[in-house]
């Protein structure tokens, strides 16, 4: 605040002058310059990973956009920062420090131990693809030795966005089969899922996620602040297995239903399902109707730091699953871990699966996805380089780039003021 008066910094300026007259200690990075760089800069890809990060519980998802907001006083511990895949994170880094190489990080799809096309043996109504998914997570909740629940998404009661929820018995897991385009933000949700669950006092957890969630919550278990952030009640302690679901795209909520009710005159209620097959969307609506879509009408619902995503096959998981590579009807199961082997060893007859000697049509799209997101990162995409990005290198990255940090959100000044 100058002279009494809050002014809107240009960008460019020092963010923290604007509300102190006070330089805070200069190695501080507070909540707002992940604003700024990240969501005022729509970046953001709701992986809500930095509001697992926050030590203090500083931050929370506003209702309007679901985006990370400030909702309480910020210590400036860079915490979030370090954590962001658009941020302080080196996503592509996460990988090569479990023994990935650098290459296979880059142009291929990680490490794989071993890789199937598999469908559930019973079959799941609802099912995205092969059931694949739901068939392991339901078998693992039925197994003495395997998981005490599972976070995965169903749509939310207000209008079909992707929602978190617990499930703790292989029926419920069935009913939330299927995709959903939106992001979740299950990393927002954890602690109190747990909370509200039917659990053991220290569950064992399957997590759900796309690519950046999982990148995440392997983030968050690595980091050197992991003892003082995560002691055994915080909720990432309680995941035992992580479930990537193969992601090149995630929908923002407001765009899709823009594109929805503009192209196609529905609203998200009405439609029953998505899939991307190939270059186009196919939705089928809760009226029994069908519509071929093309991905192009839907460019301008693509959550924009998408674009920026290396990550298409979740490398940092213990399982990867989506759909390419393996005949129609049937899931590609990507095992990377030992506790994904042991997952899918677990699973037992549960699914049907036969191995997949040909990666090719998913290295394919491991391999467009990388170039892309080279195309579209204003900083080096280096599988080799510090897996913290500090916050004057990513300025000096993406100032004066179309992905340029925006100066904060004036109607979030007065949070500033008092918590930054
Ligand atoms: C945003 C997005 C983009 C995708 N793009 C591709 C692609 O380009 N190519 C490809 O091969 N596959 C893609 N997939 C994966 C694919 O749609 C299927 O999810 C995958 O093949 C698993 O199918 P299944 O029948 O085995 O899963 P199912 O048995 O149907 O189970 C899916 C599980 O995932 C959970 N889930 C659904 N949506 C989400 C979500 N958004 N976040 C977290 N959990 C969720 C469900 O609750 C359920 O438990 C994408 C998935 C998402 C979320
Ligand atoms: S991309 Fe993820 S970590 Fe970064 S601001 Fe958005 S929700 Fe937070
Ligand atoms: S494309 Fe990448 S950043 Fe976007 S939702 Fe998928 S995994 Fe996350």
């Amino acid at each position: 605040m100058a002279n009494g008066q809050p002014r809107t910094p240009a960008v460019g300026d020092d963010p923290r002058e604007p509300t102190t007259d006070v330089q805070p200690p200069g190695n501080k990075v507070w909540f707002r310059h992940l604003d700024e760089s990240v969501i005022e800069a729509d970046r953001c890809v709701q992986c809500g990973a930095c509001v697992a990060a926050c030590p203090s519980d500083s931050i929370g998802i506003a209702e309007s956009d679901r985006r990370p907001t400030l909702v309480k006083m910020c210590t400036g511990c860079s915490r979030c920062w370090d954590s962001c895949p658009r941020a302080g994170l080196r996503y592509e880094r996460l990988p090569v420090l479990d023994g990935a190489d650098p290459t296979d990080v880059a142009d291929g799809i990680g490490t794989v131990e071993s890789a199937s096309a598999a469908s559930a043996a019973e079959g799941v109504d609802g099912a995205q693809h092969g059931g694949a998914v739901t068939a392991l997570l339901a078998a693992l909740l039925d197994a003495p030795d395997g998981v005490d629940g599972a976070v995965v998404a169903t749509e939310s009661d207000s209008h079909g966005l992707a929602a978190p929820v617990l499930a703790t018995s292989p029926a419920e897991v069935r009913e939330y089969a299927g995709t959903l385009f939106t992001q979740p933000l299950q990393l927002d949700r954890l602690a109190d899922l747990l909370d509200e669950g039917d659990l053991p006092d220290d569950p064992d957890l399957a997590l759900v996620g796309t690519p950046c969630v999982i990148e995440g919550v392997t983030a968050l278990e690595r980091s050197p602040y992991r003892e003082e952030r995560f002691d055994e009640a915080r909720p990432l302690e309680a995941i035992d297995l992580t479930i990537a679901l193969t992601c090149t795209q995630a929908f923002d909520d407001d765009g899709l239903e823009h594109v929805l009710a503009g192209e196609y005159d529905l609203a998200l209620d009405d439609v029953a399902r998505f899939d991307l097959v190939g270059q186009g969307i196919h939705i089928e609506t809760t009226d029994g109707g069908h519509e071929r879509a093309s991905l192009d009408d839907f460019a301008g619902a693509v959550l924009d730091g998408c674009l920026e995503c290396a990550d298409a096959t979740g490398q940092t998981a213990d399982l990867t699953v989506g759909t390419v590579g393996s005949p129609q009807g049937e899931s590609t199961v990507l095992v990377r871990t030992a506790r994904g082997q042991a997952a899918v060893e677990r699973a037992g007859n549960a699914l049907e699966a036969s191995e997949l000697d040909d990666h090719g049509p998913i290295e394919q799209l491991a391999e467009w996805n990388a170039g892309r997101a080279r195309e579209a990162m204003a900083r080096s995409f280096d599988p080799e380089g510090d897996v913290w990005i500090n916050h004057a290198d990513h300025r000096d990255a993406y100032d004066d780039t179309d992905r340029a940090p925006v100066a904060f959100n004036p109607a979030r000044v007065h949070q500033y003021e008092e918590w930054c």
